[in-house]
């Protein structure tokens, strides 16, 4: 199974839509032993550690420890700010390392703080010598971002595998503001820009790694349910600081996400402990949008009716604009442009929820 380890809830950063330090965690460091975590995991045949904070390259010896002790499938969720300091003997072990940046870099600064932007690229350039797995630009979409512009910048560094991207479900909380709506529909339409640049340039045989196009598109043409694609609850739990286990690493303060603890608790018991009411559970896109994100699903009253209705919009949006390139995609995989494999992405959960 997936586990996301968030080995600390402070962060070297505050960006402006998370805050940063969590001051109100009330366990911030991590208060289990390696023993107690390698003891829970030893009765999981295939697990899976993301290591996630906060910022978890805060807490760098206590990876390696983990990396020595553990055997286990290594991902890295990271803000990059630090990510040059991990030793080349461990960024080798890791299968996917997602790192945080928005887009161009006046849109990252103005989310994350001044600067930001040229140390993670730069931290990016340097770990790219050492390390051949999938390396995922991982960005928020908000009020100051163009979609189309900086998910090209992002791609067009040369320097990610792929690119991902979430909304930031802030903007939605009550159907949000006057700006958020306007920004909405400029996303849409963004949207469907994006789209017809993808299949434009995989007419010239370059598949530009966005997950989010990649993932849909493969759901769609072999029309195989997705089921809730970042798995939370279902096969992907996350274990706090306390050694609490909640189904999603969102907020494990909130006690309604608590289904466990690595003292007490076995793996089997966690599978299928939380699943998607409605509207998702009885939604004729189930099957393609996977339900989108089980943690605004069941505190949907944050975001109210018609924020989650806006969330839910651009799942459409996203959906229809796929299924409407779908035939030209087709045609590029008879024609030998494109392998249809390159739209089975992701083929392990690799902490991208495909649906932004
Ligand atoms: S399209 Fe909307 S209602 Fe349907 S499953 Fe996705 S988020 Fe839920
Ligand atoms: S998509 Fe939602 S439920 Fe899934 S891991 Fe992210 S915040 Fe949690």
């Amino acid at each position: 199974m997936h586990y996301h380890l968030l080995l600390t809830q402070r962060c070297n950063l505050a960006c402006t839509y998370c805050g940063g330090t969590r001051e109100e965690a009330k366990h911030p460091e991590v208060e289990y032993s390696v023993e107690e975590l390698r003891t829970f995991l030893a009765a999981d045949p295939e697990p899976v550690l993301v290591f996630y904070g906060g910022e978890p390259l805060l807490r760098m010896e206590l990876m390696e420890r983990i990396m020595d002790e553990i055997p286990a499938t290594y991902m890295l969720h990271t803000n990059g700010m630090l990510l040059h300091r991990v030793k080349p003997s461990y960024l080798r072990r890791f299968h996917t390392i997602l790192v945080s940046i928005d887009g161009r870099p006046e849109v990252t600064d103005a989310y994350r703080g001044r600067g930001v932007y040229r140390r993670v690229v730069s931290s990016v350039r340097r770990v790219r010598r050492h390390f051949h797995g999938d390396l995922i630009a991982r960005m928020v979409a908000s009020l100051r971002t163009s979609i189309v512009e900086d998910v090209l910048h992002l791609w067009e560094l040369g320097i990610f595998d792929h690119v991902h991207w979430q909304l930031d479900f802030e903007l939605f909380w009550d159907g949000g503001s006057d700006a958020a709506r306007r920004w909405l529909r400029e996303y849409n339409a963004g949207i469907s820009t994006l789209v017809r640049v993808w299949v434009e340039r995989m007419g010239e045989g370059e598949v530009m790694g966005l997950v989010p196009f990649l993932g849909i598109t493969g759901t769609l043409l072999t029309r195989r349910p997705a089921g809730l694609r970042c798995g939370a609850g279902y096969e992907s739990f996350s274990i706090s600081p306390s050694g609490d286990i909640t189904f999603c690493p969102v907020t494990p303060e909130y006690e309604f996400m608590r289904i466990g603890s690595i003292r007490t608790s076995s793996p089997s018991e966690l599978r299928n402990t939380a699943s998607l009411r409605d509207p998702c559970a009885s939604c004729e896109l189930l099957w393609v949008c996977g339900g989108r994100c089980l943690f605004i699903n069941l505190a949907k009253e944050w975001v109210g009716e018609r924020g989650y209705g806006m969330i839910c919009s651009t799942v459409r949006h996203l959906v229809g604009e796929l299924e409407r390139a779908l035939p030209e995609l087709r045609e590029l995989v008879e024609r030998g442009v494109v392998e249809e494999g390159v739209f089975r992405y992701p083929e392990v959960n690799n902490d991208c929820e495909v649906v932004p």
